[in-house]
């Protein structure tokens, strides 16, 4: 490992400045549950590490009218023990439970886990699903992207060495529907996900008819994705186990996964439409609907 020189900024900005100052050749350190394994296997070099854990503008959790907006520094373990988000986001809740074990949780954060850009990173489905929202900020803007267009490619986010993701802003107001975030892994727990499945469904007022389904997909394709035809598919269909079935065979047709060693492609894509199927269930069961 290459020396580097290492920063606890008092502030944002003075973080910010530092990022500046050292034009792409610094690294922002927040958990580092994934930036030191890449460090410590000689896989990155930064020149030096901005440690930006301490920061409180990072780490507050508010709601306002519009936005439920979470601090991208807010550690896994906080996500999980947040009132205010196991009432109004318990969608991500559920995704985080699902993260490593009980030390990376309480290390790793919010915005290390999105930054990280990789495919099987647990909060980005149910993010995605959410409709959710990144604020990244650098010196001189300020910039809102959907989290729909965060994510680049395997590694690659948007993210430009000059910004820190500064929070994840998800949409507030009356929760008129149920989500589920379901993940398969080599094990039960401590494992990254072949595929992780996040649906959020809403249904019609006389709660025959799905209404709104959305749904995203981890590990499965070079980058998080919403399955935009599956969604299409259900959107105004009545509510049948025929009708769900035949939804997650579309959406399993929009999963884009490779061959590697923890599993073929071929199983992972099937395994997308198993959880869809049991995510969309799951989803009406807590909604009390009945599939016919
Ligand atoms: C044993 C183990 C098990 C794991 N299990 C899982 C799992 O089940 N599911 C899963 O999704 N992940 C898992 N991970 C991966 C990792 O723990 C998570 O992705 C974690 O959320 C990363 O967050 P961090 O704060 O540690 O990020 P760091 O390691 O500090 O940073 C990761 C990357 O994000 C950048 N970054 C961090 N914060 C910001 C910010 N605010 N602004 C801009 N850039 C930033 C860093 O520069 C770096 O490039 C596991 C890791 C380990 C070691």
């Amino acid at each position: 490992m290459r020396p580097f020189d290492y920063y606890t900024p008092e502030s944002l900005d003075k973080a910010l400045s530092l990022l500046d100052q050292y034009g792409g050749k610094a690294k922002v350190l927040a958990g580092g549950t994934d930036l030191l394994v890449s460090i410590r296997a000689g896989l990155l070099h930064p020149a030096c590490l901005i440690d930006v854990s301490g920061l409180a503008p990072l780490r507050q959790v508010t709601e306002d009218r519009d936005w439920l907006r979470i601090g991208a520094g807010l550690t896994h373990a906080e996500v999980e023990s947040s009132v205010l988000l196991q009432e109004r986001a318990p969608l991500l809740v559920e995704a985080v439970r699902t993260i490593g074990a009980p030390e990376t949780r309480n290390l790793g954060t919010l915005g290390g886990n999105l930054a990280s850009g990789l495919p099987s990173a647990d909060t980005a489905p149910p993010l995605l699903a959410l409709d959710a929202r990144v604020k990244i900020v650098s010196s001189n803007a300020i910039r809102i992207v959907p989290v729909t267009d965060f994510f680049r490619g395997p590694r690659e986010t948007v993210l430009k060495a000059d910004e820190i993701l500064a929070e994840v802003l998800i949409p507030s107001g009356e929760q008129a529907g149920a989500g589920r975030y379901l993940k398969l892994g080599r094990r039960k727990a401590l494992s990254l996900a072949l595929v992780g499945v996040a649906v959020w469904v809403e249904v019609g007022p006389a709660r025959k008819t799905f209404q709104d389904v959305r749904i995203a997909l981890g590990a499965v394709s070079p980058t998080p994705i919403r399955a935009k035809g599956g969604e299409a598919f259900f959107r105004g269909k009545r509510i049948g186990i025929d009708v769900i079935e035949e939804g997650a065979q579309w959406v399993s047709g929009e999963a884009r996964p490779i061959d590697d060693f923890r599993a073929s492609a071929d199983y992972r894509k099937e395994m997308v439409g198993v959880l869809a199927r049991r995510g969309i269930e799951s989803c009406l069961n807590r909604l009390g609907v009945a599939a016919a």
